[in-house]
């Protein structure tokens, strides 16, 4: 390590003397924090604490850039901390001690009875016809947003419901993204087809010229009351309106909120693709030696900016 800092006699504000100035700091200060390190999910969170630290500590300039910074955390071995795929925000705040145990159990609870809740379902389904139909789409096409997710499940249920089944019960399930689920839009298409299915005009369901509108599906009306991502489940139906339950094992209870008649709703959300960056193309266009050729023009028709 100390051979690192030969050179000392550098001109001031040379590359060289600013790494070496910066690695002796960094190695302070990593000294000092390694374990802190490994809470930072991303570098450039930790790159602005370091900063910001450094400077108040000694007031020594000019600290390490980004770049260095990265080079330099590289070379001490620090990993950063991974979260895992899909951990949610409330296991990953547990382990970072930023959450209660009492509220972390209740959470795995609830976890729990949700996964019960499924098997039983995904069992039922099982038993039916078993089929599946897969909706992907790419960033050219649209964005994950709840409108993207309320059209095709719009879509599912106008080409894949066979007309004897339109009165079934339906069972969705979703993950805990709120673009998926528990918003205003999925909810109005959802309801809408309730709705619709109860009627003989099939028409106006189909080309949504007249829906029942909520603005908000939220169970709570004031701070401190329950908010959508509170609910574990949501029922449609054509009389009563939508019901929600915080609870698998509660009671249905209606929300508290009136839906408007809206006329002509209906609006294209797309008029064309989406361009994805010009950064982006051209590193697509990089990959092209490890692309089959067969997929080539897929990637090569991609608008970009
Ligand atoms: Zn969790």
């Amino acid at each position: 390590m100390a051979g690192l800092c030969e050179g000392g006699n550098e001109p001031p504000g040379s590359l060289k003397a600013t790494y070496n100035l910066s690695y002796n700091e960094f190695n302070l200060y990593s000294n000092f924090h390694r374990n802190r390190f490994s809470h930072y999910r991303v570098k450039s969170e930790l790159y602005r604490v370091f900063k910001e630290e450094c400077n108040s500590y000694n007031n020594i300039q000019p600290v390490a850039g980004r770049d260095l910074f990265v080079q330099l955390i590289k070379e001490h071995n620090i990993a950063l901390f991974k979260p895992k795929k899909d951990e949610c925000d409330l296991c990953l705040s547990y382990k970072l001690h930023n959450v209660s145990d009492d509220d972390y159990n209740a959470h795995q609870l609830k976890k729990e009875r949700a996964r019960r809740e499924k098997s039983v379902d995904k069992k039922e389904a099982e038993e039916g016809d078993g089929s599946v139909v897969c909706y992907f789409w790419h960033e050219g096409e649209g964005v994950l947003d709840a409108h993207v997710f309320a059209t095709c499940i719009a879509n599912f249920l106008d080409t894949e419901i066979k007309d004897c089944d339109k009165n079934k019960n339906k069972i969705f399930y979703s993950d805990g993204c709120c673009a998926q689920n528990r918003n205003a839009v999925v909810s109005n298409v959802l309801q809408h087809y309730s709705v619709a299915s109860g009627t003989t005009n099939m028409q106006k369901y189909l080309d949504y010229s007249e829906i029942q509108y909520y603005k908000s599906i939220r169970p709570g009306n004031t701070v401190g009351e329950p908010c959508v991502t509170d609910i574990s489940a949501l029922k449609y139906t054509p009389n009563v309106g939508i019901l929600y339950k915080l609870n698998f094992d509660n009671d249905w209870k209606l929300i508290p909120r009136r839906p408007n008649t809206i006329i002509g709703s209906e609006k294209q959300l797309y008029t064309g693709p989406i361009p994805i960056s010009t950064q982006k193309y051209v590193d697509l266009m990089s990959l092209r030696p490890v692309i089959p050729r067969d997929y080539h023009p897929f990637y090569e028709g991609l608008l970009h900016k």
